[in-house]
């Protein structure tokens, strides 16, 4: 039945087949408005749900540009709950577009430690210098001049200015696609270029009519306690898609039963949840080994800053090489990084971690040196604990400190007893 009723409504035809554009006038104007109704519906349950079980986090409260511009950079790839308290920290230090502007670099990788994808955070100081320059300081309104800031591609502009300004401007992040796809059958990979157009076509085509049925008082959600018009329709229309993809139509066992837009989807109702998105075939997973060596000269650790341009530039780190899964040969690889034999290599730490499709183990050892005064310093510095918590640290080398620390907070406690 809800099959039948689906494809009554044309959608199911229209994005299965190119043969859509050649029926006749009449035709296309039946399907038109079946689409035209299904996203009316699509949008009304939306928003009532939305309305309902929207989760409560800071950035909702504002219309900040700038509070909402730096939300959805640290989103990117990122959970909400790992975020939170970043974006607290930032909101805090940095509360506005001058503050960003003026901010050291140091400070930033500081508040940034932890994030991952570093680039974003030198292109939110870039994009904050422009504005200062260029908008006198205000965030810009206009889509495109969003769309032409450092960092800003078309997700980041759409949710910014839907967001902030309430205008109809469509998102299409990775919860979006999974949603859509689903919700209108799409069989295509959603990354392949005439797929991921219609997407945002779909995407587009919501967000005008939330602000079409907004305009002209249209919106009223059914339950009586919220039988009002809706405010700022575009801007809860592209929330609660995001929404909708973070917490119900989920990558593995999305839970159909309680969606709001269930009765409208295609694939609940043709039972092809489990095969959309259709992603294609995962980057293969790749191992990868690295060593660190942590080398002491009294009590200061030695230390580099990574280079610019790649994987976590400007960040601060041990002294480490990447090494051959087989490779047991430690003491030729703490030579060549730090250019004395090492008397004594003892395990530390072994760490492991992800960066894309790498699956990275670093392995941390302490290393003894006759005399630490002919260590290679090139590039680096000794510093002490106390000023390594200062610096922004690649995340693994962090914990590499928090292991220091805790061997010391121990024998410190044994000596003591
Ligand atoms: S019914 Fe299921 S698959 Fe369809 S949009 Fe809702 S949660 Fe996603």
């Amino acid at each position: 039945m809800r099959r039948e009723s689906n494809e009554a409504l044309g959608a199911g035809l229209l994005f299965r087949s190119p043969g859509f554009f050649r029926i006749s006038d009449s035709g296309l104007w039946i399907y038109a408005l079946g689409v035209q109704m299904k996203n009316g519906d699509i949008v009304r349950n939306l928003l009532a749900w939305f309305a309902r079980n929207a989760r409560v986090l800071p950035w909702r409260r504002t219309r900040d540009p700038y509070a909402i511009w730096v939300s959805e950079v640290m989103l990117q790839q990122t959970q909400v709950k790992t975020v939170l308290p970043y974006w607290r920290r930032w909101m805090r230090t940095l509360p506005n577009l001058e503050a960003l502007a003026g901010a050291r670099p140091q400070k930033l990788h500081k508040l940034w430690e932890g994030l991952g994808y570093y680039t974003r955070v030198r292109n939110l100081q870039r994009a904050a210098l422009i504005i200062r320059e260029r908008h006198g300081g205000r965030f810009p309104r206009d889509f495109d001049q969003v769309l032409a800031l450092p960092g800003i591609g078309r997700y980041p502009a759409g949710a910014i200015c839907s967001i902030a300004f309430d205008q109809p401007k469509p998102i299409l992040d990775g919860n979006v696609m999974r949603v859509l796809t689903r919700l209108y059958g799409i069989p295509g990979n959603p990354r392949a270029r005439a797929t991921n157009a219609r997407l945002w076509q779909l995407a587009e085509a919501l967000v005008r009519q939330a602000a079409e049925a907004g305009a002209r008082g249209l919106i009223s959600l059914h339950a009586s306690r919220l039988a009002r018009r809706v405010s700022r329709p575009c801007s809860r229309l592209n929330q609660s898609l995001m929404e909708l993809g973070a917490v119900i139509c989920t990558p593995r066992l999305p839970r159909c039963p309680e969606c709001p837009v269930a009765r409208c989807c295609i694939a609940y109702a043709q039972g092809r949840v489990d095969q959309l998105p259709a992603l294609g075939p995962r980057a293969r997973v790749t191992p990868r080994r690295f060593v660190a060596f942590v080398v002491t000269r009294g009590d200061r650790y030695l230390v580099r800053q990574r280079p610019a341009g790649g994987v976590n530039a400007h960040l601060w780190e041990f002294p480490n090489i990447e090494l051959a899964p087989a490779d047991s040969d430690l003491e030729r690889a703490a030579r060549q990084v730090l250019g004395v034999r090492p008397a004594r290599l003892e395990p530390l730490a072994t760490i492991n971690h992800s960066i894309t499709r790498y699956r990275i183990t670093l392995e941390a050892y302490r290393v003894a040196v006759i005399r630490a005064g002919r260590v290679t310093t090139a590039g680096g510095r000794w510093l002490s604990r106390s000023r390594l918590r200062q610096l922004a640290l690649a995340s693994a080398h962090k914990q590499i400190l928090r292991c220091l620390r805790a061997l010391t907070c121990r024998s410190a406690s044994g000596s003591g007893r």
